[in-house]
């Protein structure tokens, strides 16, 4: 038997078998899960084709204004929410900059109400004495979201609400990590939302090739790694489902030489070790010039010597856990890679012995390319700091990585690190900053970061397909 229940056709639906949800600070039970079959997909795909037919004929002001009292619904409890992500997720409450869960939350929120905002009005492309040619946006119908354990509420929000704005109807399946935060919200918005227009499946790992082969699933909305983005576009194939795939990054930051050190190392700081490391456009591999590099090094180091790393729940907390086992093995192996070919340890490198999935904030000095912890996305508390000479070899070095996702140039000269930052191939692009995003900016990754983008009308659009109108005159 499961504390929570999967959401089929607005029902709470109980399931025979359950799994473990653990929190990686404690590694203790936070709470058991359902544990849905192939059977349960079935349902909810059939509930939510049902919904469609109806969901797809509400005026753009309901779906607009159910959003709005989603956003209301999330916002009323937003203690609640927040202290589920913290313990399934292991991002502490307010953490380092202020970015923990309940920074999460109230980005769950603030892209509600964004999202219910955004329009994709009638576009007319032609209109003289023969005829009126109208573009109008249709939704695709059932659309599969399949998310992952690093902001699990939010990259929930950031799938679901478009896609139900724009009048679809949704699955998702959350990541097994982290299914709690995502089955609290499923619940909330079905008080708002008619039967069948949201629903959610929880469960082992044999539930995602089901949906992503569903042929009565017409977009899959998938966030996690380069890997599984590949398998979901293979299997989606059968019956051509639309995609958006936003896949793993490998972001490099370039510091020129003029940049005032101890004002930009804070933002590099909490731009790379935001939520431990574990966001897909964290900055993952940081490029300073030499004749700054010592300089950047022992800055870096004094912040990440006087941050805290531990359970989320406890005040002042800066950082928690790595959030799964298997990710803290990477991690680790990345690490001892670094060692095995020089890498200069400048802080953390050991980890902490159990209970929880503890990693310390790591900063590796001395690596260059050929050293995983550059090529590959660690996805962990681990930086490393790769210094240059050159500026037009820093950029080629940069890009030559098949990660997209995002970039970023540091620099006084704002100019001059804009037209940088423009030869950077990547979906993003920061001066001075890195990982922001919000909800009115088209956000995506290019190469193997995957295609499609989400927020602002640009993302909602993908969660529609073009009919061309033709009324003569
Ligand atoms: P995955 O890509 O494997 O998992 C993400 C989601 O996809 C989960 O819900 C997972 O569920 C599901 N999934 C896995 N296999 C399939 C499949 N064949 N078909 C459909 N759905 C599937 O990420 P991991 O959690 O394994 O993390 C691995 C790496 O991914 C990390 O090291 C990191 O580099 C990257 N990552 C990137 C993220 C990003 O934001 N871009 C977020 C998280 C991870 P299930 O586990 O049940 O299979």
């Amino acid at each position: 038997m499961s504390d929570f229940g999967l959401i089929i056709n607005g029902e709470r639906v109980a399931t025979a078998e359950s799994f473990d949800v653990i929190n990686p600070a404690t590694e203790e039970l936070v709470a058991k899960c359902p544990k849905a079959n192939a059977a349960h997909v079935d349902l909810a795909v059939a509930a939510a084709r049902q919904a469609f037919t109806t969901w797809s004929q509400v005026s753009d002001e309901e779906r607009k204004a159910a959003i709005h009292r989603i956003g209301d619904i999330l916002e009323e409890h937003g203690a609640e929410l927040a202290g589920m992500v913290t313990e399934e997720q292991g991002k502490p409450l307010v953490g380092f900059a202020g970015l923990g869960a309940q920074f999460e939350v109230g980005g769950a929120v603030a892209w509600c109400r964004a999202t219910a905002e955004l329009e994709l009005p009638v576009k007319i492309v032609q209109d003289d004495e023969t005829h009126r040619i109208e573009l109008h946006r249709k939704p695709l119908g059932v659309v599969c979201s399949i998310t992952p354990w690093n902001w699990p509420l939010l990259i929930a929000i950031w799938h679901v609400i478009p896609a139900i704005r724009s009048g679809n109807t949704v699955v998702i399946k959350p990541s097994p990590y982290t299914p709690l935060s995502t089955l609290r919200f499923v619940e909330l918005a079905n008080q708002v939302l008619p039967a069948g227009v949201l629903n959610i499946v929880t469960g082992a790992d044999d539930l995602g090739p089901l949906l992503t082969a569903h042929k009565d699933i017409d977009k899959i909305v998938f966030t996690g790694s380069t890997a599984t983005g590949k398998k979901v576009m293979q299997s989606a194939s059968g019956n051509l489902k639309r995609l958006t795939l936003e896949l793993g990054g490998n972001d490099a930051g370039i510091v020129l030489p003029d940049v005032d050190v101890d004002a930009v190392a804070p933002v590099i700081f909490a731009t790379a070790f935001i939520n431990s490391g574990q966001t897909c456009a964290a900055l993952k591999r940081l490029y300073v010039h030499e004749d700054i590099y010592e300089a950047m090094c022992a800055a870096l180091k004094g912040i990440a010597d006087n941050a805290s790393v531990g359970n989320g729940m406890d005040e002042g907390i800066d950082f928690g856990p790595v959030q799964n086992r298997p990710q803290l093995n990477i991690v680790l192996a990345l690490a001892q890679d670094a060692e095995n070919k020089g890498g200069r340890f400048l802080t953390g490198g050991v980890a902490a012995k159990g209970p929880g999935y503890f990693y310390p904030l790591t900063l590796v000095a001395d690596v260059s390319e050929g050293c995983r912890l550059v090529d590959e996305e660690p996805f962990g508390p681990i930086l490393p700091i790769i210094k240059y000479s050159d500026v037009d070899e820093v950029i080629r070095r940069a890009n030559d990585n098949p990660s997209g996702l995002g970039g970023s140039i540091w620099s006084s000269d704002i100019a001059r690190a804009a037209q940088l930052a423009n030869r950077l191939e990547c979906g993003s692009v920061w001066i001075n900053n890195h990982a922001a995003v919000q909800p009115n900016v088209p956000f995506g990754g290019v190469k193997q970061s995957g295609f499609g983008v989400e927020f602002a009308a640009e993302g909602l659009a993908e969660y529609t397909s073009i009919q061309s109108v033709f009324i003569p005159k």
